[in-house]
């Protein structure tokens, strides 16, 4: 655990999320912002900084959350669609260095994204 991460709060219970999934390695939990009806992130419940740093880590960690990111579509119904997507770095959006799934679906989604 990072004493200074938002998603390590949130693994370890100290800050609320909505959990939707919590399994061995990874806990899912809605995005407090939405941008589709369902937002969902998937995170390792080890500190780790970025998709990158999880596959260096460990491969199977990183099938560990696609695996429950999968999961949760077929909780949520998604069967019209859906969309993954890990940003690393802060030229691609990352806000939280604590690898994230956005698992994004609910709607018609488009290509390419805005
Ligand atoms: P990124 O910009 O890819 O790093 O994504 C970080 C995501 O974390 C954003 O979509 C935020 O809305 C979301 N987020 C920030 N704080 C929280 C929180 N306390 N609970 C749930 N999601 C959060």
């Amino acid at each position: 655990m990072s004493d200074d991460c938002l998603f390590c709060k949130i693994v370890a219970g100290d800050i609320p999320a909505t959990v939707v999934r919590d399994d061995e390695r990874t806990l899912a939990f809605r995005d407090v912002n939405p941008q589709a009806p369902v937002h969902v992130l998937v995170v390792p419940k080890r500190h780790l900084p970025d998709a990158a740093a999880v596959l260096a880590d460990d491969p199977t960690l990183l099938s560990a959350m696609f695996a429950s990111a999968v999961k949760v579509t077929e909780d949520e119904k998604l069967g019209d669609g859906y969309r993954l997507v890990f940003n690393t770095g802060k030229g691609a959006g990352q806000t939280v260095f604590h690898a994230h799934l956005h698992l994004l679906g609910g709607r018609d989604l488009g290509w390419p994204p805005g």
